[in-house]
């Protein structure tokens, strides 16, 4: 059984459906890519996932139980958490405190001294485990809007694998780097994917080919295919797709 299976997922704003019927089933461990033009509904489709927006219909189910309609903190409790498309760090909070807020949050300690103190170890440590994870330890101090933004990208990697979530959704995560940047994040994302299951949406085709197991494409707020990279390249429907957009 899939880790996550979204079923007949729609979202409507007003007037306009911008998810048309998805379905999608992820498989434990896999790496999974998302890919399709500007606009497509990939992002919604994750806001949907992460409960950061309702559905309109359909069901979501994270290791066969409904998660539809849950708020965010639920969801990532159970075990999924997601990155933005934005840049969603603290700038002026050291690198330590963003991991920090990121780990009490997901942890769902409610800063009551009185009842969590003894769980604060539990925080700092994995504060320092995520930290060494994405290679950031030496630069624990300093203030994360001085990051290099490849650095950045890879505290926001950070961010999102702080509590114990195995199920991890980024977007976009190589976007706006140079080629350095995204080799150094790519190898972040394949490190931190080996114990978990990955879902991905991403623009950079050679990132794509290298990390992903499986491809889906979105258009138009539907899924025209899922399949392995090598059959996605072959796919006339996706070629046209994206042919479509470029001229446009
Ligand atoms: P992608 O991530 O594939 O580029 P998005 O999911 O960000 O696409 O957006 C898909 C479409 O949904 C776009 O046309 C966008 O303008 C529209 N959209 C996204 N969020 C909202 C919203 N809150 N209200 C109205 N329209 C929205
Ligand atoms: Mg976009
Ligand atoms: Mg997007």
């Amino acid at each position: 059984t899939p880790i996550l299976e979204l079923a007949g997922l729609r979202k409507s704003f007003g007037r306009m459906e911008i998810i048309r019927g998805v379905d999608l089933a992820v498989v434990q461990g896999e790496r999974h890519a998302i890919i399709g033009p500007n606009g497509a509904g990939k992002s919604t489709l994750f806001h949907l996932v992460s409960g950061h927006l309702r559905p309109s219909a359909g069901a979501i189910r994270l290791r066969g139980e409904s998660i539809e309609g849950l708020p965010p903190q639920s969801i990532n409790r159970r075990g999924l958490s997601r990155s933005f498309q934005v840049t969603n760090i603290f700038p002026r909070l050291s690198v330590w405190e963003n991991v920090r807020c990121a780990t009490l949050w997901s942890l769902g300690h409610r800063y009551s001294f009185w009842r969590d103190v003894e769980r604060l170890d539990d925080v700092t440590r994995r504060t320092e485990e995520i930290l060494t994870e994405i290679d950031l330890i030496d630069r624990r101090r300093t203030p994360a809007g001085v990051l290099t933004y490849g650095e950045q990208r890879a505290l926001e990697i950070g961010l999102t694998i702080a509590g114990h979530a195995d199920v991890l959704l980024l977007d976009e995560p190589t976007a706006g780097m140079s080629h350095a940047e995204t080799e150094r994040v790519v190898a972040l994302i394949r490190k931190v994917s080996e114990k978990r299951t990955l879902l991905m949406i991403e623009h950079d085709m050679q990132v794509v080919f290298d990390l992903a197991d499986r491809i889906s494409v979105l258009v138009y707020g539907e899924i025209i295919a899922c399949d392995t990279p090598a059959r996605i390249k072959a796919n006339a429907a996706v070629q046209q797709a994206y042919l479509g957009t470029e001229a446009a």
